[in-house]
C-alpha cells in the first residue's frame, strides 16, 4: 500500500509542492496555521487535520515546509506537535530552510520516538515548486532517503543525498552565501561600470563571456536593468538564510567575513522598507551610497 503523507505549511512553496503530490496520486493529510489554506487545497482531493499531532497520527511520512527554525521546532516538538503523534517507524521530512544545528537536535528527538528525520531544503523558487523542478539537497540516513525518493522525484528534478542529518541544511546555507555574494558583486560591477560611462547592458554582455560570467547576471538581468524588484526571492528570507549561515559558521568555527557584510546590507535594506523586494535590490544600496543609478 502506498504510504500516507502528511503535509504541514502551505505557503508560496508548500502549496504547489503538496498539489503536485496530490496530482501524482498520493493520499495527503494537510495542516496549515491558517486553516482556510488547507481546506482550499483539500478540494483537490486531500483531507485536513486539526493539528500537527493529528497529521502525524494519520501519516507514515510527514513533510514540513515552514518559514524558519522556531516554526519547525514548534510544529515538530511543541504542544500538539508532530512528535506527540508519530507512530514507530514514521519518517519526518523537513523541507524548510532552517538551522542545521536545530535540525540535528530535532532529528535526535525524532529518534527518541522511534521515528526518523531527513532535512531536505530546496532551491528553485516558487516556479520550481509549481513546475516540480526543484533542486532538493537531502541530509539523513540512506534508507530514509530511498524511502522518500519517490516523493522528492515528484517535487524536484535534481535530488541529491549529501550526507548525514543536517548536511542538507549546510549545503543550502552554502548555496545562499554564493547567491547573495554574487548579487552583491554584480551590483558593484554594474555601478562602477555605469558611473564610469559604460551602458549597463554592455557590462553584463561582456562579463558574461568570461570567468566573471554567472547565472545571477542571466536570471536577474531584467530586474536589475529595469529596477523592477517584485519577488522572486524576498530580501527578508535571504537575510534569514545568511543568519543561518553565520550561526552555523560560529558553531563550526568557520569565518565568513564577506557573508557578514552582505548580511548587514540586507539588514539595511529591510530597515529601509525593502524587505519584501527581490534580493537583486541589493543593487539599490550600492547605487545610493555611490550617488548613481545605473543607466542614468
Ligand atoms: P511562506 O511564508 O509563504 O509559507 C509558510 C507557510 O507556513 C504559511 O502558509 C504559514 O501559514 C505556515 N505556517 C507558519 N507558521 C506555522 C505554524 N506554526 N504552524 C503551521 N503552519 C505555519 O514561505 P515560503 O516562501 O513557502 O517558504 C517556506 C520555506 O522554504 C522557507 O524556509 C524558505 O526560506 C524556503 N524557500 C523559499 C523559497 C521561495 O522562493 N519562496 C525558495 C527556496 C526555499
Amino acid at each position: 500500500m502506498a504510504e500516507k503523507v502528511g503535509f504541514i505549511g502551505l505557503g508560496i512553496m508548500g502549496r504547489p509542492m503538496a498539489k503536485n503530490l496530490i496530482e501524482a496520486g498520493y493520499d495527503l493529510v494537510l495542516y496549515n496555521r491558517t486553516r482556510e489554506k488547507a481546506e482550499e487545497l483539500a478540494e483537490e482531493g486531500a483531507s485536513v487535520a486539526g493539528s500537527p499531532k493529528e497529521v502525524a497520527e494519520q501519516s507514515d511520512i510527514i513533510i514540513t515546509m515552514l518559514p524558519d527554525s522556531p516554526q519547525v521546532e514548534e510544529v515538530l516538538a511543541g504542544e500538539n506537535g508532530v512528535l506527540q503523534g508519530v507512530s514507530e517507524g514514521a519518517l519526518i521530512v523537513d523541507m524548510s530552510t532552517i538551522s542545521p544545528v536545530v535540525t540535528e537536535e530535532l532529528s535526535q528527538k525524532a529518534e527518541e520516538r522511534d521515528a526518523s528525520m531527513l532535512d531536505a531544503p530546496v532551491s528553485g523558487g516558487d516556479v520550481g515548486a509549481i513546475e516540480g523542478t526543484l533542486s532538493i539537497m537531502v541530509g539523513g540516513g540512506e534508507e530514509d532517503f530511498e524511502r522518500a525518493k519517490p516523493l522528492f522525484d515528484v517535487m524536484g528534478d535534481t535530488v541529491t543525498h549529501v550526507g548525514p542529518s543536517g548536511t542538507g541544511q549546510v549545503v543550502k546555507a552554502a548555496n545562499q552565501i554564493v547567491v547573495a555574494l554574487t548579487i552583491e558583486a554584480v551590483s558593484e560591477a554594474l555601478v562602477l561600470g555605469s558611473k564610469g560611462g559604460v551602458a549597463p547592458e554592455k557590462i553584463l554582455d561582456v562579463l558574461s563571456g568570461g570567468l566573471a560570467g554567472n547565472k545571477v547576471m542571466e536570471v536577474k538581468r531584467e530586474k536589475m536593468l529595469d529596477h523592477s524588484f517584485d519577488p522572486g526571492f524576498r530580501i527578508e528570507l535571504h537575510h534569514k538564510d545568511l543568519g543561518i549561515a553565520l550561526a552555523a559558521g560560529r558553531e563550526y568555527g568557520v569565518t565568513l567575513p564577506v557573508t557578514a557584510i552582505v548580511d548587514q546590507m540586507l539588514e539595511t535594506l529591510k530597515m529601509r522598507g525593502r524587505g519584501d523586494r527581490d534580493h537583486s535590490a541589493i543593487l539599490t544600496l550600492i547605487e545610493e551610497s555611490s550617488g548613481h543609478e545605473i543607466g542614468r
